[in-house]
C-alpha cells in the first residue's frame, strides 16, 4: 500500500447513529478510514417500514437490516454515545473511541430492542395485537397514526379504528390539502377520526377497554397504539463540550458545509440539524452524500475551500401511504392522491431502493 493511502486509513473516522442518515455515511466512508459506527441497536431499520411490518411482519425481514451486512470493513459499537470529547466519544458502556472526524446523526430517540431478532418479535406481537382486537385505537395524527390507521384500514378492513389528534388536522408537517385528502380517505374507510382532543393514558386501568379523553368522550377499544412522535436524540449533546450548538428546539447548527458551527472536523445531518427544511430521510441521505465528499477531501489533505456545500431545499417532497394501495403526495406545488404517489411508494415502500443504496439485494 502507497504510504499516503496508509495515512489516509490511518484517519479515524467515527459515527454517532445509525440510522437512515448515519448507516449510509458510514457505508460510503469504510474504506476511506478507520471508521466506527456507534448505534444503540445491531440493526438498521427503514422507519417508514414499521407501519407495515405491524401489519405484515415478515416484511421486517427485508426493512430491519443488520449494521454488519452492509458495513463490512468498519467496526461497529452496539451502545449508546453519552458524551463528547475534544477528540473521543465516550460510550454508555464505558469505552472511549478517538476519532479525527465526527458525524452526528442521532436523529430520534428509539426505545427499539438492541437485536434484531427482538425488533423482529415485536412486530409479530404487534401484528397479533392488531389482528386480536375488533376495535383499536390510535393516538396521534401525524404520518405514524395516519399510515398505521391505513394499514390496519387496509389489511383489517373489518375492525374499528378510531384515531385522536390533539391538533386540528391531521400531518401538520403538510399543507391542508394533504391534510384534507387523507382525512377523506381514512373516513371513507370507516376509520373514526377525532381532533382537539388527547387521550387520557396516564391512569388507565389494567386491562381496561374504556379510554377518556380531554374532552370528556369516551372511546371504547380492545387495543391502542401511541403514534406521538419520537423525541430528537439531542438531550445527551447538551451537557457535552457541543452543548452550546444545541438551538432551543434540541437541533445541532450547522454551517454551509453541513459542520457544526465553529468545529472544523465534526460534522451533523439528518433530522438533528438545524436546516431549514422539511425533515426527510432522502434528503438525511442528501446529507450524508455531501459531507461523505467533505471528509474524503478532508482526509487526503484538499483544501477546505474544496467542500461541497448543502443548500435546504423549500421544495421537498413528502408521500404518506394509505395502506398498499393509495397514498397522498405533496410535491412542490400539487398535491395528489391515487396512481402516482401509490406506484411511487405503497408497494414496496423503497425497501429496494434502500437496500440497493446499502449494497444490498
Ligand atoms: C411514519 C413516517 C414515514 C416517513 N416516510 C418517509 C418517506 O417516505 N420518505 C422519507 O424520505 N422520509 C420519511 N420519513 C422521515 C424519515 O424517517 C426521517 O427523516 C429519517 O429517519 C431521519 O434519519 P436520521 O438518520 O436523521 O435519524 P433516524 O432515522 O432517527 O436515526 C437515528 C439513529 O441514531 C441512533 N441514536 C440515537 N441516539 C443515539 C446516541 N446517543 N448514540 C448513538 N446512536 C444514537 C438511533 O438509535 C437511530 O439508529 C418518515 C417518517 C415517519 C415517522
Amino acid at each position: 500500500m502507497a504510504a499516503n493511502q496508509d495515512s489516509v486509513l490511518a484517519k479515524r473516522v467515527v459515527v454517532i447513529g445509525g440510522g437512515v442518515a448515519g448507516s449510509v455515511i458510514a457505508k460510503s466512508l469504510q474504506f476511506t478510514s478507520h471508521l466506527t459506527l456507534i448505534d444503540p441497536k445491531e440493526y438498521f431499520e427503514i422507519p417508514w417500514a414499521d407501519l407495515r411490518a405491524m401489519v405484515e411482519p415478515s416484511f421486517a425481514e427485508r426493512s430491519v437490516i443488520y449494521h454488519k451486512d452492509y458495513l463490512t470493513n468498519g467496526n461497529i459499537v452496539t451502545s449508546k454515545a453519552i458524551d463528547v470529547k475534544q477528540n473521543q466519544v465516550v460510550t454508555a458502556d464505558g469505552r472511549s473511541i478517538a476519532y479525527d472526524y465526527l458525524v452526528i446523526a442521532s436523529g430520534h430517540s428509539d426505545p427499539y430492542p438492541k437485536t434484531r431478532t427482538e425488533r423482529l418479535k415485536q412486530f409479530h406481537s404487534d401484528y397479533e395485537k392488531i389482528k386480536s382486537s375488533q376495535s383499536i385505537l390510535i393516538v396521534g395524527g401525524g404520518p405514524t397514526g395516519v399510515e398505521l390507521a391505513g394499514e390496519i384500514a387496509n389489511d383489517f378492513p373489518q375492525k374499528k379504528v378510531t384515531l385522536v389528534h390533539n391538533g386540528s388536522r391531521l400531518l401538520e408537517m403538510l399543507g391542508p390539502k394533504a391534510a384534507k385528502k387523507t382525512l377523506d380517505w381514512l373516513i371513507s374507510k370507516r376509520v373514526d377520526v377525532k381532533f382537539n382532543q388527547k387521550v387520557n393514558l396516564s391512569n388507565l386501568a389494567q386491562g381496561s377497554k374504556e379510554y377518556s379523553t380531554s374532552s370528556g368522550q369516551i372511546i371504547k377499544a380492545d387495543s391502542h397504539f401511541l403514534c406521538i412522535g419520537k423525541p430528537l436524540a439531542s438531550e445527551w449533546l447538551k451537557e457535552t463540550a457541543l452543548g452550546n450548538s444545541v438551538d432551543e428546539s434540541g437541533r445541532l447548527m450547522v454551517d454551509a458545509n453541513l459542520r457544526i458551527k465553529g468545529c472544523k472536523n465534526i460534522f451533523a445531518i439528518g433530522d438533528i440539524t438545524d436546516l431549514k427544511e422539511m425533515k426527510q430521510g432522502y434528503l438525511a441521505q442528501e446529507h450524508s452524500a455531501v459531507v461523505a465528499k467533505n471528509i474524503k477531501i478532508l482526509i487526503s489533505g484538499g483544501s477546505e475551500d474544496k467542500m461541497s456545500t448543502y443548500k435546504p431545499t423549500s421544495k421537498a417532497i413528502a408521500i404518506v401511504t394509505l395502506g398498499r394501495k393509495n397514498a397522498v403526495a405533496q410535491f412542490p406545488f400539487l398535491t395528489l392522491s391515487g396512481f402516482l404517489p401509490t406506484s411511487i411508494k405503497s408497494k414496496d415502500l423503497f425497501v429496494g431502493k434502500t437496500r440497493k443504496l446499502m449494497g444490498l439485494h
